[in-house]
């Protein structure tokens, strides 16, 4: 399985990502479940300190998707960053920067 996607598909799941959240599809369930609204079905993301998952399809075969990678640009928003411990916001951080890169975050 490749660990490095390519840049189309980087730049597609953060498109996806930032569609799922102007469109309000992304809500709290629990403190660090969400549930999220997809465009071809409804799935759950849990983050923790030492884990993020998806129950999509694309999450098992790959290791990211759209609504890891919406969730966790959610939690970086204003309004929510605040409440975030200073552990998991790095790690989300760096999460991110790694879905950026291509690279399949360790989980
Ligand atoms: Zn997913």
């Amino acid at each position: 399985m490749p660990r490095i996607a390519d840049k189309q598909f980087t730049e597609r799941l953060f498109a996806k990502a930032e569609k799922l959240i102007e469109e309000g599809r992304i809500s709290q369930v629990s403190e660090y479940l969400f549930y999220v609204i997809g465009f071809h079905g409804k799935y759950f993301v849990a983050v923790t300190e030492g884990n993020i998952r998806c129950n999509c399809a694309g999450f098992q075969r790959r290791g990211v998707c759209s609504h890891v990678t919406a969730v966790l640009l959610y939690l970086l928003r204003e309004d929510y960053k605040e409440k975030l411990s200073e552990a998991l916001r790095k790690r989300i951080k760096q999460n991110l920067e790694l879905i950026r890169r291509g690279e399949i975050p360790s989980s």
